[in-house]
């Protein structure tokens, strides 16, 4: 059986300076958060919590409030009442947003100690998402500068000559955030952030899993100066909390990162709002006959490992076509030997535990069906706890549950397409549009792949990543609708609104040669023929 080498170390204290005060407090020696609603950090009505355990033994390392639904119906009207964020000029939301990104900076070892101990990450993964939220919050503080229009003359249309137009971007209004487990500060801060840079409020529902950190950066957001009641954060169970969100009519569009049936459970119970979803994926990597293998392999095992696989743009199905498929599988194995696993505080290693014990138990779940249906079983296929251990199939058929379904776990899942087209087809049938990726030297194959496979974004000789959303991203399919990225986000969290002036009226404007012909005599139109040959 496999097992963990844990490092017999307890989990400490949560690493939190006398800043978060006021966030939180002790009971039985946990530290009880509370949620910020209205300007004030509160208890939940009735007062009741939830445990938040840490992956890495289990135990538990703080607690939540329960929102009920009148949390979430304060949390929204506090919202809706303190939109003084969109009359704020702009220079003034950069002061604020800047010195967050100072506070962040002071803060750092402590954010990522907080991810290492609620999300299970390695300390270069934790501190790498530290980072990238600093450097998210700083180009998306540059891109909101651009939040221009257009300027539309009205002369080249019949029906709006001696007209103009404004077309403008305005704030949404408020803005719900629901966010997952696997990056709960990044991803609740590229939607937190994008959405007050432009002007609108916001309700925060981080996952139930984790909700420490991103606790903490509302902390930070309140303490840099974003108004009172223009930030608000309710915890608590998401069929319930985000439920109320969805269906809550003065929320103006949800901002939703996070499982395929859980978004679409929210398509449709949201009503007429705005919606942004990223969704599940299924990460195919087509490696073709005249791949670099060696490269394929190393990026094949880290986009299938990296953060134990929990993420959305994962590669969760290898493509090898069959005349490269020994020597790959070969290399892939090694890859994966030099791969360690275990306990995240233990600096060497690269990847730690699954999020909880029942999410080792779905993939569980999933390598022995493959297995079952004819999958060579290569590396591990064993678990302990939240911990898997790295794992690889070969020759998984299509008819396993792990060829068609998101992983979400650490296992390269190998499959043998006889050909380019067999792999393309594999890759097109399936039901998420997130990402692929393709290996290959021959730049016209890669742009034919990359024309046919119907996904968000394409990656050429790479593993797909997201990192701070640089090039744009989402999916199409299952994967969801809207865009993420620098400048993409604030785009879908601001609408367009058109103003179109008639410069008739004050003698200006172009006018249209009929009016002018009516006192000239000059024929109607170049190039009109008219009836009675003029
Ligand atoms: P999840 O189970 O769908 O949960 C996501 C969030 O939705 C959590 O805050 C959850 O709250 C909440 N929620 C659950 N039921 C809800 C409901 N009925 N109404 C409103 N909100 C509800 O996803 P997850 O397991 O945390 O995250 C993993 C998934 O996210 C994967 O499928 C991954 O591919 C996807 N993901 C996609 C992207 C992307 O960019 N496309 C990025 C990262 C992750 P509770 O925690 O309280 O249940």
């Amino acid at each position: 059986m496999f097992r963990c080498d844990f490092m017999g170390k307890d989990i400490s204290e949560l690493p939190l300076s006398s800043f978060f005060d006021g966030i939180y407090s002790m009971k039985d020696d946990i530290p009880n958060f509370k949620m910020l609603i209205g300007g004030k950090w509160r208890e939940a009505q009735g007062g009741s919590q939830f445990d938040v355990h840490t992956p890495i033994d289990e135990s538990v390392i703080a607690r939540a409030q329960m929102a009920r639904l009148i949390d979430v119906n304060s949390a929204v009207t506090a919202a809706q009442e303190n939109r003084g964020i969109r009359d704020l000029p702009g220079i003034e939301r950069i002061d604020i947003f800047n010195c967050a990104a100072g506070l962040l900076e002071r803060h750092k070892d402590e954010f990522a100690r907080v991810l290492q101990m609620e999300a299970g990450k390695s300390a270069r993964d934790a501190a790498g998402e530290v980072e990238a939220v600093v450097h998210r919050l700083k180009l998306t503080m540059e891109e909101a500068r651009r939040i221009f229009g257009d300027y539309i003359p009205g002369d080249w249309s019949h029906d709006a000559v001696g007209k103009m137009a404004l077309v403008i971007r305005e704030p949404i209004g408020v803005v719900a955030v629901i966010s997952p487990f696997n990056y709960p500060l990044y991803i609740a801060s590229t939607k937190m952030i994008p959405a007050l840079l432009a002007g609108n409020s916001v309700v925060v529902k981080p996952s139930s899993s984790n909700p420490i950190s991103a606790l903490l950066l509302v902390r930070v957001l309140e303490a840099s100066g974003v108004l009172e009641g223009s930030l608000n954060i309710v915890t608590g169970k998401g069929e319930e909390v985000g439920d109320a969100l969805v269906k809550h009519e003065r929320v103006g569009m949800i901002n939703f990162t996070g499982s395929t049936p859980v978004g679409k459970r929210i398509s449709q119970m949201a009503g007429m709002k705005k919606l942004h979803l990223e969704l599940g994926g299924k990460g195919y990597a087509l490696v073709l006959e005249d791949a670099d293998l060696d490269l394929a392999a190393q990026k094949c095992v880290y986009g299938s490992f990296r953060f134990s696989g929990q993420r959305c743009d994962a590669v969760s199905a290898v493509l090898a076509v069959e005349t490269i498929a020994d020597d790959l599988c070969d290399k892939i194995v090694r890859e994966v030997d030099r791969w360690k696993f275990g306990d995240p505080r233990d600096e060497s290693v690269m990847a730690g535990p699954v999020i909880n014990p029942a999410a080792a138990m779905r993939i569980h779940g999933m390598v022995t069906d493959a297995i079952e249906k004819g999958a060579r079983l290569l590396r591990g296929g064993k678990y302990n706890g939240s911990y898997y251990e790295p794992t690889v199939l070969d020759d998984v058929p299509m008819s396993s549950i792990i060829s068609q379904e998101e992983t979400f776990g650490p296992v390269v899942t190998i499959l043998r397409p006889k050909d380019e087209d067999e792999a393309l087809e594999i890759a097109r049938q399936s039901k998420y549009g997130l990402e692929s990726c393709v290996f290959s030297r021959d730049f016209y194959r890669i742009w034919r792949v990359a024309k046919k496979l119907e996904c968000g974004e394409v990656t050429v000789n790479d593993c797909p990543s997201h990192g701070v959303g640089y090039f744009p991203f989402g999916g199409i399919k299952e994967s969801g609708m809207g865009r993420e990225g620098i400048g993409y986000s604030i785009d879908e969290m601001t609408n367009l609104k058109t103003i179109v002036f008639n410069l008739e009226a004050g003698g200006l404007g172009k006018r249209e040669q009929e009016a002018a012909m009516c006192k000239t005599g000059v024929p109607k139109k170049a190039g009109t023929w008219h009836e009675n040959g003029e």
